[in-house]
């Protein structure tokens, strides 16, 4: 599905199929976006895209193809949120699953490279460019069995960060948002499609749900384009790190 509005400045939103990145996507039209959808799910992105008069592109950003596809079919580009990605798995390093690994850090390292490099020169050209990179507390924490997803958060965290010298001088902005638990497909995808495992996560507290972290990014994105919010960390009142929670 697409729809062009011309007069709407353009954010594009990857990985907005479910989660933070669909709920992103629906905050970001409400605040007066064309929004561009990436994700592989095409059905869910053009049902969305259909709701809030943005457009739906295929997108994998694991395949450097794909991505240049998507970046072509976008005319001009605003705001990049950054979100596409996930966990696979939690094992200790000793037990590590290389393709556990591979995913993670093709999909949240490499596919923030290829959408960043790709849609660069059209934020720069807005005038008023804004990359949003979702991380996590994980790029900031190492934890024990999680070593695949906080190196690849860590990893992505420090290619935005890098940004913010090298873009020293250009009109774009960049932001750093570190949630802590949201309850989205995370867990689920994480655990393969165990639900039970997956509901346990947030089992016992109130964790963040998809639309606090779409109106983090919607605030940071409304600031005038002088005001650059660096990073945001976002947990739970009920998590103090990324394995310290309370549960009643
Ligand atoms: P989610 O509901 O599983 O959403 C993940 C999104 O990423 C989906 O739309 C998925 O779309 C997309 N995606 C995955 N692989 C992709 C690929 N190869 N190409 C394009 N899109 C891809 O999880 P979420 O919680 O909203 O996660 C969003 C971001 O927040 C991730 O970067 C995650 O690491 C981060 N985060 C989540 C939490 C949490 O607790 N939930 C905490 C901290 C950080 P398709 O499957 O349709 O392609």
């Amino acid at each position: 599905m697409t729809s062009n509005s011309p007069e709407r400045p353009t954010a594009v939103v990857t990985g907005a199929s479910s989660g933070i990145g669909a709920a992103t996507a629906r905050h970001l039209a409400v605040q007066g976006f064309h929004v561009v959808l990436g994700a592989r799910r095409l059905d869910r992105i053009e049902k969305i895209a259909t709701e809030i008069g943005g457009t739906a592109l295929s997108l994998d950003v694991t395949d450097s193809d794909s991505v240049d596809a998507f970046v072509s079919a976008i005319p001009s580009a605003r705001v990049l949120v950054n979100n596409a990605g996930g966990a696979k798995g939690l094992e200790s390093v000793a037990d590590a699953d290389e393709a556990n690994w591979r995913w993670m850090w093709e999909t949240n390292v490499m596919g923030t490279l290829r959408i960043t490099k790709g849609l660069l020169p059209k934020l720069i050209a807005s005038g008023d460019g804004h990359v949003i990179t979702v991380t996590s507390v994980a790029a900031f924490e190492a934890y024990d069995n999680g070593s695949g997803y906080t190196s690849a958060k860590h990893a992505q965290a420090v290619l935005h960060r890098t940004l913010r010298g090298e873009l020293l001088g250009q009109p774009v902005r960049l932001t750093e948002v570190a949630p802590g638990l949201v309850e989205t497909e995370f867990s689920a995808v994480r655990f393969s499609g165990d639900q039970d495992k997956a509901d346990k996560v947030y089992e016992g507290l109130t964790p963040l749900s998809a639309d606090d972290i779409a109106e983090v990014i919607g605030f940071a994105v409304s600031r005038p384009a002088h005001v650059n919010l660096d990073t945001i960390v976002v947990k739970a009142r009920d998590q103090a790190s990324a394995t310290r929670v309370h549960r009643s």
